[in-house]
């Protein structure tokens, strides 16, 4: 799908879409399936809210995962066909993943195995090999924000921590279970959390659980064990898995793999990845491991449901106008 399917973007008006399900909802709004009138396609719409963005400073977070998401282009990072905005709102429009969160379907087998694990895996090295090479850091990488598309690949979707890097980053985002050491001390942090973050995952898919968790959900004894802790395996790894995994999951950035001279190429090499050919997977010549029930491409059936009470059609609510902190719009470019 390319951008220009939609014609001129900075045309595009909310009555252009035929608002479906809700797919998804975050903080400042939700993703809903809508439908182009004109070209009948189906895309994802993410639609926020420009008071709540405000509210929870993260003017620069939704700028940033804008003009990250319309200067990429890869099979597995999910693809902005184009943006545009009303008085209170700010739209998104993204192809439509139709195959639902991966993290819905890790719970529904409890865990993967070695194959399954290996390939979404190397996708996911694929994709921030490319990202890393423009110096973009993703920053939130976990299960539910990884989509499965009708064949099976994984989609990466949700670039509202994506940055783009010169030197060290210090702000703290991301999900507790995640988070890298450096990113818990403060000490600034750039690629390296990436690679720690596919250490969780493929540790997650392979057992269930994430490494480093509380039962009891406080973030603060999570940190604690993410700091100081040793990832402990079970017997789902096997020992080219815990070395990928030991590797990645280096607490000092310096020593850890992906973060070293050879970058990407470094993991690519391990031999966890042994026989995967590289080529063929970016070139996505054979399908993915689990390909999800899809019956048409307004499917919604591997999303869960939401209630769908949002203001979005309410043509008084959207004409009511919005005032900024020193009366400056901060999405004037959006
Ligand atoms: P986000 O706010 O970007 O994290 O999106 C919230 C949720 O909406 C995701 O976890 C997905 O379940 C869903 N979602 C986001 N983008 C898409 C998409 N392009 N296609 C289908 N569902 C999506």
């Amino acid at each position: 799908m390319s951008a220009d399917q939609l014609g001129d973007a900075s045309e595009l008006v909310l009555d252009d879409f035929e608002y479906l399900k809700t797919v998804g909802t975050g903080t400042f709004g939700r993703v809903r399936l809508v439908k182009h009138k004109v070209t009948g396609r189906f895309y994802a719409m993410k639609i926020l809210d420009k008071k709540s963005v405000v509210q929870h400073r993260q003017v620069q977070h939704i700028l940033n995962e804008k003009f990250i998401l319309s200067s990429i282009q890869h099979p597995f990072i999910v693809n902005l066909a184009a943006t545009f905005q009303t008085t209170r709102k700010l739209l998104m429009v993204l192809e439509y993943v139709p195959g639902g969160e991966l993290f819905s379907h890790l719970r529904m087998r409890e865990k993967f195995p070695l194959d399954i694990v290996r390939r979404y895996a190397a996708e996911i090295v694929l994709a921030f090999e490319y990202l890393h090479a423009r110096n973009i850091v993703y920053r939130d990488l976990k299960p539910e924000n990884l989509l499965l598309d009708e064949k099976g690949h994984i989609k990466i979707t949700d670039f509202g921590f994506g940055k783009i890097i010169n030197e060290r980053t210090f702000t703290m985002c991301g999900t507790p279970e995640y988070l890298a050491p450096e990113i818990i001390q403060s000490r600034g942090h750039g690629k390296a959390v990436d690679w720690w973050a596919l250490g969780i995952l493929i540790y997650e898919m392979t057992a269930g659980y994430p490494p480093f968790y509380d039962a009891d959900g406080d973030p603060y004894k999570t940190y604690e064990q993410i700091l100081s802790q040793p990832v402990q395996f079970t017997s789902d790894f096997d020992s080219d898995t815990r070395s990928l995994v030991r590797h990645l999951l280096q607490k000092n950035k310096s020593q850890r793999l992906g973060n070293l001279h050879g970058g990407a190429q470094d993991v690519k090499q391990h031999r966890f990845f042994d026989g995967v050919n590289w080529d063929a997977i970016f070139q996505r010549r054979t399908d993915g491991p689990i390909i999800p029930k899809v019956k048409g491409a307004d499917d919604t059936s591997n999303f869960e449901d939401y209630s769908e009470d949002d203001d979005l059609l309410d043509p008084a609510k959207q004409r009511r106008p919005l005032k900024f902190k020193g009366g400056v719009d901060p999405f004037v470019g959006f």
